[in-house]
């Protein structure tokens, strides 16, 4: 049979690639995001009493309203925005449906989407599967004089057409471990202003920041909010990435275009995984002890890398951190995560992946992403491993 693929360029996901390669070589999975422990028996337990209590049949297509009320309650207490539990918020299949939907609803054919690079491999073949032409601005990497990657809100501006209908962004940043600063927010505000683009802001990792700093939601600011959708994910927020729940928060206008495609994508999402959140979130402790618990592993592997010849760089968000191995290889990156793998018994993400080019120069500077989301055990035999390295 003769099939003309819509998306000739994709094959399997780096993540699925790399966990792959760690079990044929029974290698410590870093790599792929996500946790090695169980969330909370207390949310494990308020899922299974929800099944008990005979909440198994669908729930709500747009959520089940007990946990759509209580994302607005911490949404409001986060970010002081009042989203309207009716209209204005869907809970999803994970994040990757809020996105797919977001792009599915709002790209037409032709339609420009602007995408930081390095980005998450999700947004790429989600526009073009949409019919529309995915334009990538990239990050500045980090110099001497400004050690961070940061987004160049001159070249993103630049790059608006009028064929330029949304701008993905991605804060606390995949893989770059940076946050937003008010400059960035005050940049965007001033770019929309000038421009009616949507902007669909993945905030995954909104709950995972170090050091005191704080994420700064898009709806933070009004100006931004109104033309935002913001995409969540309890996967990462209570260590249940299988779970596959996620949400989203739009104004009324764009949550109802979400919804027609979530409506006949998934429907709904899985109701005792909804309402054990909801019983479970009702303490705001759920969500405000995540940045003490995360940075306590950043800062273990952090330290443990520092007696190896990687070199770590500063991690401000999300559960990665990036090592540098200038010091050990001249080999890519990909090569890199695989002889790492193969011959070490560590599995890490080669930062490339998250570029248009993987194999190209730009997308090179042999830097690996680590996951931190495990067991302090796993983290020290995987830096046992990498002492040998
Ligand atoms: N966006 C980013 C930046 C991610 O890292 C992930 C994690 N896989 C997702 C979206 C997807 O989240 P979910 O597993 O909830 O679909
Ligand atoms: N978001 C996860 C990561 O960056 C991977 C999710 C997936 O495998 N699709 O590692």
């Amino acid at each position: 049979m003769q099939i003309t693929s819509k998306l000739p360029s994709v094959g399997t996901t780096i993540f699925t690639t790399m966990s792959q390669l760690a079990l044929e070589y029974k290698a410590i999975n870093l790599g792929q995001g996500f946790p090695d422990f169980n969330p909370d028996p207390a949310l494990i337990e308020a899922v299974h009493q929800a099944m008990l209590d005979g909440i198994n049949q669908y729930p709500a297509m747009a959520g089940y309203p007990a946990l759509r009320a209580a994302i607005a309650s911490k949404t409001l207490a986060r970010y002081g925005r009042r989203y309207n539990v009716d209209t204005e918020i869907t809970v999803t299949s994970g994040a990757t449906e809020a996105l797919m939907a977001s792009f599915q609803a709002f790209v037409h054919a032709g339609d420009e989407v602007i995408v930081i690079e390095p980005f998450y491999d999700l947004y790429i073949p989600a526009i073009e599967l949409a019919g529309g032409i995915p334009v990538t601005v990239p990050m500045a990497a980090p110099s001497e004089s400004v050690p961070y990657y940061r987004v160049d809100w001159e070249r993103v501006e630049k790059a608006i057409t009028n064929k330029t209908r949304m701008l993905v962004i991605n804060f606390p940043h995949n893989p770059t471990c940076t946050l937003l600063q008010p400059q960035d927010l005050d940049a965007l505000e001033q770019i929309v202003e000038k421009h009616p683009l949507i902007i669909l802001s993945d905030e995954v990792y909104e709950h995972l920041t170090f050091d005191q700093k704080e994420h700064l939601s898009l709806a933070t600011r009004p100006r931004l909010a109104e033309r935002a959708v913001i995409v969540s994910s309890f996967g990462k927020t209570f260590h249940a990435t299988g779970w596959k729940v996620g949400y989203c928060c739009a104004p009324a206008i764009l949550s109802t275009e979400i919804r027609k495609v979530h409506q006949y994508t998934v429907f709904t999402v899985p109701s005792p995984l909804q309402a054990g959140l909801a019983a479970y979130m009702q303490d705001p402790a759920t969500w405000e002890r995540l940045p003490a618990f995360y940075q306590e592993k950043r800062d273990h592997l952090h330290q443990g890398l520092q007696n190896t010849r990687f070199t770590p760089m500063p991690s401000e968000g999300t559960f990665f951190l990036l090592a540098s191995y200038e010091n050990i290889s001249e080999l890519s990156e990909l090569d890199f995560a695989k002889h790492l793998n193969q011959n070490y018994g560590v599995g890490a993400i080669p930062v490339s992946a998250f570029y248009l080019e993987p194999n190209s120069a730009q997308a090179n500077h042999r830097l690996l992403r680590f996951c931190f989301a495990k067991q302090h055990n796993t983290l020290d035999q995987a830096i046992e491993r990498l002492k040998k390295v």
